[in-house]
């Protein structure tokens, strides 16, 4: 039978569990969809943290910042290509959000560093914890505790229009029987399309074949259910790959190991890339080597530093050695080069300037063993294009009006971060932009 509500979300991620919380406080019903069996999308695939600039994490632990530097990394790291006006909403909300969370019950207290950053901004739990189940958690909680009735194993299938507005949405069920919700706002909070190989390799044939960090929801059909009824959408070539990620089985090692730390080194054991370089350009530079990957290197200081890591010793992920020269002799590299490759870095390290490749954070030497590697290489892991949406999350058709009842945020959406997103401004958009479409939803 079919069903009515006030505020229809379609996608239990991170944008969707935020939009339907702020939808609720603004005392509306709200009902949220979500086709898989589970909720959490790809933000339970969030490692890295949540970029912000001002928080009272960073205040805590002298960190000074400022949304205006926040800016710049993301319209450089994006090249440039982003809409401004987006980031500035990003950028400037991104504390406010962070409060947010911290007041509905999260643990963002520890500030790391991903590439593309200049400064300490990345917010992740206490000991550089994994941070999306723990957001996913903490946001299905308070849409339960708020009575927001999340609908598992419910696929939208087709919006419904009415008088040239959104009133609902055809769902099928886990059944397979289709039935209608009716609302007067729709938010689309589907993600993106990173496990549709079929749409990625369409759009980019360099990426064909290309392994993926994403889900297996993350299909993109909620972009093309939005672009049937009108809407307009940007920027649907840039695709982002992740730069570690463990070839075959793609398992991501996030950002934070070499944020922490680690460098990267190719077969030979020589580095190859400033790794705090953007994601494009330390992907780039992987494929470049023998074998199109390298492996992150790092010592017992930089893995005490991340519990992550501890995840990925227990998954078998990660070769170790007790001493340079064992490890060397592993990998079956001369250890010479080895050797002279730790060193040259370490010296960079204690003279503040890294002559070989200019990577600016070197947060410690590399000399406390054991020692350890993880072999990795790019797969596709973020596709910033999507539907073209106002500074009210509101869904825009070809000639920039609104389509009235239709709201997205979230990786469906497009235009926020360019030609490359920065590791870490992912969570940040999901709960800039999810907040404002539940609130836009709501008048
Ligand atoms: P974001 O948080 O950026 O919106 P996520 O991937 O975390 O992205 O969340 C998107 C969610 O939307 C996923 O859980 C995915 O399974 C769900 N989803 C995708 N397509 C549909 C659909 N057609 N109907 C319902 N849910 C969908």
């Amino acid at each position: 039978t079919d069903l009515t509500t006030d505020v229809l979300v379609v996608g239990a991620g991170g944008a969707g569990l935020a939009a339907a919380i702020e939808a609720s406080d603004a005392g509306k019903e709200v009902i949220v969809i979500e086709k898989m069996p589970m909720a959490g999308g790809n933000t339970l695939r969030a490692t890295g943290g949540l970029n912000a600039a001002g928080t009272s994490s960073q205040e805590a632990l002298d960190i000074e910042d400022d949304a205006s530097i926040h800016y710049e990394d993301t319209m450089t790291g994006g090249h440039e290509l982003n809409d401004p006006e987006l980031v500035e909403i990003l950028t400037s909300q991104a504390a406010p959000a962070v409060e947010w969370l911290i007041e509905l019950g999260a643990d963002l207290s520890d500030v790391g560093r991903l590439g593309g950053s200049s400064n300490n901004r990345t917010h992740r739990p206490t000991g550089g914890a994994p941070v999306g189940g723990h957001l996913v958690q903490v946001l299905q909680e308070a849409s339960q505790e708020r009575g927001v009735e999340i609908l598992l194993n419910t696929t939208a299938i087709e919006l419904l229009m009415e008088d040239e507005a959104v009133n609902g949405v055809l769902v099928e069920a886990e059944n397979g029987e289709t039935y209608s919700i009716f609302a007067d706002a729709v938010i689309l909070a589907t993600g993106g399309f990173g496990a549709n190989a079929t749409m990625i390799a369409d759009l980019d044939e360099g990426l064909e074949g290309f392994g993926t960090t994403n889900h297996p929801g993350a299909t993109g059909e909620g972009i093309t259910m939005a672009q049937e009824i009108g809407a307009a959408l940007v920027d649907m070539v840039e695709i982002q790959t992740h730069p570690t990620v463990v070839p075959e089985i793609g398992y991501m090692i996030t950002e934070a190991v070499r944020g922490n730390g680690a460098i990267l080194i190719n077969r030979s054991g020589e580095r190859f890339v400033d790794e705090m370089g953007t994601r494009d350009v330390v992907s780039t530079a992987t494929l470049e080597q023998e074998g199109q990957t390298g492996f992150l290197f790092f010592d017992e200081e930089v893995r005490e530093s991340l519990s992550a890591i501890e995840g990925y010793i227990e998954r078998d992920l990660v070769i170790e050695a007790e001493s340079l020269e064992a490890l060397a002799e592993k990998m079956e590299m001369d250890i010479d080069v080895l050797q002279a490759t730790v060193d040259s870095y370490n010296e960079a390290v204690a003279s503040g300037s890294d002559e070989a490749f200019g990577r600016s954070d070197m947060p410690v030497s590399l000399e406390s063993p054991s020692f350890y590697v993880i072999e990795v290489g790019p797969a596709v892991h973020h596709t910033m294009g999507g539907l073209h949406i106002s500074a009210n999350a509101e869904v825009l058709n070809e000639n920039g009006e609104a389509i009235p009842g239709l709201f997205a945020a979230g990786e469906i959406t497009g235009g926020i971060h360019g030609g490359n997103r920065l590791g870490g401004n992912a969570l940040t958009d999901l709960m800039v932009f999810g907040r404002i479409a539940g609130q836009s939803a709501a008048q």
